[in-house]
């Protein structure tokens, strides 16, 4: 038997292994997946929000506490848990030499519509580095490792963690990290969750997983019939719009559209619906997946014109092109006059000060509803491209209240050896909205808190036995 199991194979449940192991734990990591595929949505990843009082090695200026928790009240609109929230916050101003002893490397933000430089710290490499870096390193520690091993439910006993079972088999350990991320890919679950619109559509249906198949809320589930405390609601998610032609599943941050900002976005009546230009888009590009779930057919077009090339990180397929908007209009299947009004309308309303992409600037629109409050440019330079986009999930929020032990609660009481790491509690800090960057953040600090913890619950059964002379 190994004292610690960790359930999943992505940064939280490696940070969870890495750290328990260090600690001195024997540890079994199971990942669903076969190895070609593990390390879940974080193979996907990028970066990681970090905050620091003075320039470190990839990151310019400062990012201090109070600037990122104020951050991420803004985006939260206050769901979030203050205590959990900062503990994450100053974790990440050491946790990347932690990473870096683990192989994990950093490089400057890329340049693009993402303003970073001063916040998110780059994975050389991206994500699929770093889980390698990660599988390496516990490797080379001794941490035992299943592939194609996906547990469907955990034998609990008052609260505290028994064993796992994959199929007939049944795995104990004395402790147990979970970090089996979200259930965003488990269709009928989200169908369940996002329902109906009033024109009878099944949101979901059209939703497109821009991660991991994996990540199927089995252990989510299982935990909260058992009578784990959850927390969050189930319609909250990180939900892009996304390049309508993505794969359904593991399209990853290539299929992302990041010029909303610099142009409009219309549904498929060709009207606005929502101010593209209302704050920095690392702070908004996450809102849209699920303003687009809302429009009739859950389909959105940005629409920009050449001003915008070079502005934004050029995603996988290339926009569709036209040398004039009713040609655009057209290749688009809009209706042309409607799109033709929409256009000339924006256009109109257009009062351009002085652009800058990097500020909040002047340029907005007046006496236009809904408003575009920055960035506000008339598309009037050919050649013009647009992108039919879709909502994209990222992960989903709801998830497993913790403590600042990272322990599961059940009615309220921590369990004494079960603990849960990344997304499958980072609705106790992510209520909704999204800071770019923060995923890793709270996976980071989760994960090592837990393997910490799990370890430490370990020690503390062996102590007890050998008190009473087991
Ligand atoms: C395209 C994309 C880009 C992203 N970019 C960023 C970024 O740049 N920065 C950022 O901070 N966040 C980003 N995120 C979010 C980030 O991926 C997550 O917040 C983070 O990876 C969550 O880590 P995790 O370990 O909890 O989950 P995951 O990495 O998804 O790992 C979950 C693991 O559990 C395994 N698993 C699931 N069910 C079972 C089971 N029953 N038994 C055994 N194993 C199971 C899965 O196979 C998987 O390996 C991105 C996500 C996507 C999809």
């Amino acid at each position: 038997m190994h004292d610690v199991l960790v359930i999943g194979g992505g940064n939280a449940a490696l940070c969870a292994a890495l750290t328990a192991r260090e600690a001195g734990a024997s540890v079994l990591l199971l990942e669903s997946s076969p190895r070609e595929w593990r390390g879940g949505n974080s193979q996907h990843t990028r970066n990681l929000r970090c905050m620091h009082d003075a320039p470190q090695d990839v990151l310019v200026d400062a990012y201090p506490e109070d600037e990122y928790w104020r951050d991420l009240l803004g985006v939260t609109g206050g769901l979030t848990d203050e205590a959990l929230a900062r503990l994450v916050i100053r974790s990440t101003a050491t946790c990347r030499d932690w990473m870096h002893r683990h192989g994990v490397h950093f490089q400057p933000s890329l340049s693009g519509a993402l303003h970073t430089a001063r916040t998110n710290a780059f994975f050389m490499g991206g994500g699929k580095a770093l889980v390698n870096a990660y599988y390496r390193s516990a490797a080379r520690l001794g941490v035992d490792i299943r592939y194609d091993a996906p547990v469907h439910s955990l034998e609990l006993r008052d609260g505290e963690f028994v064993a796992a079972r994959i199929g007939r088999e049944r795995i104990t350990a004395r402790s147990c990290v979970v970090a089996a991320g979200g259930f965003e890919s488990d269709r009928e679950w989200l169908s369940e969750a996002w329902g109906q619109n009033e024109h009878g559509e099944w949101l979901a249906d059209n939703f497109l997983i821009r991660g991991t198949r994996f990540n199927r809320g089995v252990l989510l589930k299982n935990l909260i019939e058992s009578g784990a405390d959850a927390i969050g609601d189930p319609s909250q998610s990180h939900c892009v719009a996304i390049d309508a032609r993505a794969p359904l599943y593991d399209g990853g941050i290539c299929t992302r559209v990041d010029c909303v900002s610099l142009g409009i976005m219309l549904n498929r009546n060709a009207e606005r619906f929502y101010d593209e230009g209302e704050d920095f888009w690392p702070k908004r590009y996450a809102i849209w997946g699920r303003l687009v779930a809302r429009q009739p057919g859950q389909i959105g077009y940005a629409i920009i014109d050449s001003k915008a090339i070079g502005r934004f990180m050029p995603p996988v397929f290339p926009g569709i092109r036209a040398e004039t908007l009713d040609d655009l209009a057209r290749q688009l299947g809009l209706d042309e006059a409607r799109f033709m009004g929409t256009v000339t309308d924006y256009n109109a309303a257009c009062r351009v000060g002085r652009f800058d992409h990097t500020l909040l600037d002047d340029c907005h629109t007046e006496g236009l509803t809904p408003a575009k409050t920055h960035w506000a440019l008339p598309l009037d330079t050919p050649p013009y491209y647009g992108y039919a986009l879709r909502p994209g999930i990222t992960f989903t929020y709801l998830g497993l209240k913790v403590n600042e032990h990272a322990a599961v609660h059940f009615g309220g009481r921590p369990s004494r050896n079960l603990f849960v790491a990344g997304e499958m509690m980072a609705g106790n800090v992510l209520g909704k909205g999204y800071l770019a960057g923060i995923g890793m953040s709270i996976g980071t600090t989760f994960g090592r808190i837990a393997g910490t913890q799990a370890a430490r619950a370990v020690q503390e059964t062996n102590a007890r036995e050998r008190h009473a002379g087991v």
